[in-house]
């Protein structure tokens, strides 16, 4: 049994509390499935919570949320060299615009199917990665201009995307932002989202908010902080990743665990087989840098290397005895006394979009 138990109503509180705290619209980005947690409930809850639009990264993304049945808006903002813009269009997909051949491809299409296309630029204003350079600026918003006034396009918004956010830099990017809008605005361009906040800078600069932030990870409830928790922000993280004890030995001092034996057992005890690794998502890396599982409400250690399906708990020091069977948490919501995904992140030296986002395929991802 490997288990992502997704939890929707932590889901809605996070909107509610983002929405609450910066008073404006919401963009839940639901990009690679929902970091891991599978978009289309996640999407679900975040709509019921008041998100005014879906962010994911790709076309494919955006065509499978509205497969899936869900109508709202959904924007994609990275597309490859050949894009399907008359099936953008068709489903109705709000386009991220980042080159002037975007914007034609899409009007065409628009021109195509007799209908007004929805887009929203996507502006490059420091991190130099998607998103139209400032070069590109004046001809992208004269090009858009007329477009909106033949009727193919309707600009929803404008974003940005940051590169550090809670840094100085910040400040450089939101001039740059702010520049872009008053040549948009020049333009005769007035778009109803404006949003250059993600998650970081939604807790780090609260002066950046614009009318719109585009939050990903404070949706699914983990801190964009390595020094802040979930709690300190008032989110509630969403993933809980559980499994159960699959078999158990009692063993003697000195006895060799997993590939390498680089873990020997220092006194009698008994190890639990637990049926995940790192196919899941579980790093190797974990084996020897102390993290543990939750087994009937005690922190009981990883031993021995993380095979590609299971790894080894020692459940020696439990003051009971376990069964086969019994639930393992390996890491959820820790103010209910289980492990943090964050002690998978700090222990790969990464961060914990990371983590949840590399919850391999086979486990299921079940919504409660
Ligand atoms: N906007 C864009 C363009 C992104 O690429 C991402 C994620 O990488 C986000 C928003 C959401 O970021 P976060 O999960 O930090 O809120």
């Amino acid at each position: 049994m490997r288990v992502a138990e997704i939890s929707l109503p932590a889901i809605r509180h996070n909107v509610h509390r983002i929405r609450e705290l910066t008073g404006g619209a919401v963009i839940a980005v639901m990009k690679a499935n929902g970091y891991g947690h599978g978009a289309v409930h996640c999407a679900r809850a975040a709509i019921e919570a008041g998100a005014a639009i879906i962010g994911v990264a790709d076309l494919e993304e955006a065509l499978a949320l509205r497969e899936a049945g869900i109508d709202g808006p959904i924007l994609c903002w990275l597309h490859g060299v050949r894009v399907d813009w008359d099936a953008a269009v068709d489903a109705g997909i709000e386009v991220g615009i980042s080159h002037l051949s975007q914007l034609e491809g899409v009007a065409a299409a628009a021109g195509r199917a007799g209908r007004t296309a929805d887009v929203q630029f996507k502006l490059d204003t420091g991190l130099s990665r998607n998103g139209a350079g400032v070069e590109e600026w004046t001809d992208l918003f004269a090009r858009g201009a007329e477009l909106v006034r033949s009727g193919e396009i309707r600009v929803r918004g404008v974003f940005s995307h940051m590169a550090n956010a809670g840094e100085e830099h910040d400040l450089v990017q939101a001039a740059r932002f702010d520049e872009a809008l008053a040549l948009l605005r020049g333009a005769g361009i007035e778009p109803e989202f404006i949003h250059l906040a993600a998650s970081a800078a939604t807790f780090a600069r609260p002066g950046l908010y614009y009318n719109t932030v585009r939050v990903g990870m404070a949706v699914y409830g983990c801190s964009p902080f390595p020094d802040r928790t979930s709690a300190e922000l008032g989110l509630i993280p969403a993933m809980t990743l559980r499994s159960e004890i699959v078999g158990l030995r009692a063993v003697p001092e000195g006895t060799g665990v997993s590939y390498g034996y680089n873990h020997v057992t220092q006194g009698g005890t008994t190890l639990a087989l637990v049926p995940m690794g790192y196919a899941d998502g579980m790093p190797r890396a974990l084996n020897g840098a102390g993290a543990t599982v939750a087994i009937a409400g005690t922190h009981c250690p990883i031993v021995g290397r993380i095979g590609m399906d299971q790894c080894i708990v020692d459940v020696g020091s439990l003051a009971r005895k376990v069964s086969v069977g019994e639930p393992v948490v390996l890491f959820g919501d820790p103010s209910t006394g289980v492990p943090p995904a964050e002690v998978w992140s700090e222990v790969l030296g990464t961060i914990v979009y990371e983590v949840v986002v590399g919850i391999g395929p086979r486990v299921l991802r079940v919504a409660v």
